[in-house]
């Protein structure tokens, strides 16, 4: 019973303290249409208290030394393993994803609290040989101040984990607003840091329906310092020019449309397995997902074949249900937008394979589908589909395919399978993306740096160039010596 999770907390949570609102908004079980809460509705007034609290709060921890905030994440990091399955099950309830990869996510939100403990010890200066004998060049690097940051409901956890993990070790303070589908998850993140004996005001979350209003004071507030986005590159573009009239920092992690290239070369089992794994993960619904998969022509029918096998035996349903390999969509705009994109394609003389519509028509639950003979030029391999829609095309030589994949504004992730070392580098060094797997579909650690290019945005998560979007340069030089 949700009821009885000691993490469910139907409040916001700033400056230590757990605050109610006039409204509330309801929160829903997609699997169900169950309500599972009525959480507090919080209002740009309340970011902007929230705002003050991370000001406030920023002066102690910035001061505090990198070991002891270390500790202290790492006590975070322990609770939230300790409360894994809780945390899971708040997870799956409200988002839909199966347990399994509920769980799966909290233990890799949990490893970056974990990384950027270790790394936060780890912020070295430098010293520069100077222009003349009675100078010294001095690097420091130093936390940027307050961050807000926005963040979508695919990861309700680990969107944010990975995001104020970074910041609170190099010394930031944070406020967070979560997707309105997904608060849960972020509220008993902070119960978790309340917890854990983080301070007042250096973690502080708002749930709220106004995504608007809050955006508004978390990208213009003058107190803060730095904007994190997780989100569309439709809303992503709107932040940063609400961010440019205080010239403030940013990080913006926006969508994708990965391509998956399959070469004649490829171990096509290993191929079907890692597309399966990058293209149905969360249902299809994160930014990584494969999107457009390009199968050279000489392997073409025969991987079609291995997929077909592979997506009829997938099981969907209710995520609770430890048998179940696909949940629902977040909601019915979600189903909408995918059932648009595979009656057009289809229109557009694409073949429906397998799927390709909901489960019952009143249901989030959307087949897993195949679609073959897919074109560049439909909606379904320009648009990010975000839903189990596994769109072929084929391709006959590197260069093409090349080509097509990087005709995109989009530039996350990529994956490709070969076997041939030179064509391995050729093509992973040509494609126009932050990420690659190569003959690998699931690329995402706290050691690794995850990040974007072209319209996919900029910045970098997780790895040792995690903290330098968390830490401002600044140079002394030392004279008369
Ligand atoms: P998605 O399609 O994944 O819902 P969005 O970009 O719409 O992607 O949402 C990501 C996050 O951005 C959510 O927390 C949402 O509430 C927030 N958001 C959406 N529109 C705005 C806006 N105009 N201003 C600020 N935040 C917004």
């Amino acid at each position: 019973m949700i009821s009885d999770s000691q993490l469910l907390r139907t409040e916001n949570f700033w400056q230590g303290n757990w605050y109610g609102a006039t409204q509330r908004f309801a929160v829903t079980n997609p699997a169900t249409g169950e309500r599972l809460a009525e959480v507090a509705d919080a209002t740009p007034a309340q970011a902007q208290q929230a705002v003050s609290a991370a000001a406030e709060a920023f002066v102690s921890w910035s001061s505090l030394s990198a070991a002891e905030r270390s500790a202290l994440l790492l006590r975070w990091h322990q609770l939230l393993l300790a409360h894994q399955d809780e945390l899971a099950l708040l997870l799956t309830l409200e988002q839909g994803k199966p347990l399994a990869e509920a769980k799966g996510e909290i233990v890799y939100g949990a490893s970056y609290v974990q990384w950027f403990a270790e790394e936060a010890k780890r912020v070295y200066g430098d010293t520069i040989p100077a222009t003349s004998a009675d100078k010294r060049i001095l690097v420091l690097k130093q936390p940027v101040g307050v961050v807000t940051a926005i963040t979508p409901w695919n990861f309700p956890n680990a969107m944010i984990v990975r995001k104020a993990a970074a910041a609170l070790a190099a010394g930031c303070t944070f406020v967070v607003k979560p997707a309105q589908q997904t608060p849960l998850s972020a509220l008993a993140l902070a119960e978790l840091a309340l917890q854990a004996g983080i301070p007042a005001g250096v973690f502080n979350v708002l749930a709220s329906s106004d995504a608007q209003g809050i955006g508004a004071v978390f990208t213009q507030d003058p107190r803060v310092a730095k904007f994190s986005f997780t989100g569309s590159t439709a809303v992503g573009k709107t932040l940063l020019a609400q961010c440019a009239q205080g010239v403030k920092r940013v990080s913006m992690e926006l969508g994708g449309n990965a391509p998956f290239i399959v070469f004649e070369d490829a171990d096509l089992d290993a191929a079907v397995q890692g597309l399966m794994a990058s293209k149905f993960r969360n249902a299809g619904q994160t930014c990584v997902c494969t999107n457009r998969v390009y199968v050279q022509a000489s392997v073409a029918k025969a991987f079609s074949q291995k997929v077909q096998q592979a997506v009829t035996s997938l099981r969907l349903g209710n995520g609770c249900d430890s048998k179940v390999d696909l949940g629902p969509l977040i909601d019915d705009a979600a189903c909408r937008k995918v059932e648009a994109l595979v009656q057009d394609a289809v229109a557009a003389g694409a073949n429906l394979i397998c799927g390709g519509q909901r489960q019952s028509p009143d249901s989030l639950f959307y087949l897993p589908t195949v679609l073959s003979k897919v074109d560049d030029r439909m909606a379904v391999a320009q648009q990010e589909i975000f839903g189990p829609v596994l769109a072929l095309q084929s391709f006959d030589t590197e260069d093409e395919v090349l080509a097509r994949a990087n005709a995109t504004d989009y530039g996350l992730a990529a994956y490709f399978y070969s076997r041939d070392i030179g064509r391995i580098f050729r093509v992973a060094e040509g494609l126009q993306f932050g990420m690659v797997g190569v003959n690998e579909g699931i690329i995402s650690n706290a050691a690794a740096p995850f990040g974007g290019v072209k319209q996919s945005g900029y910045g970098r998560e997780g790895s040792k160039y995690g903290l330098d979007d968390y830490l401002d340069i600044k140079y002394l030089c030392l004279g008369g010596l």
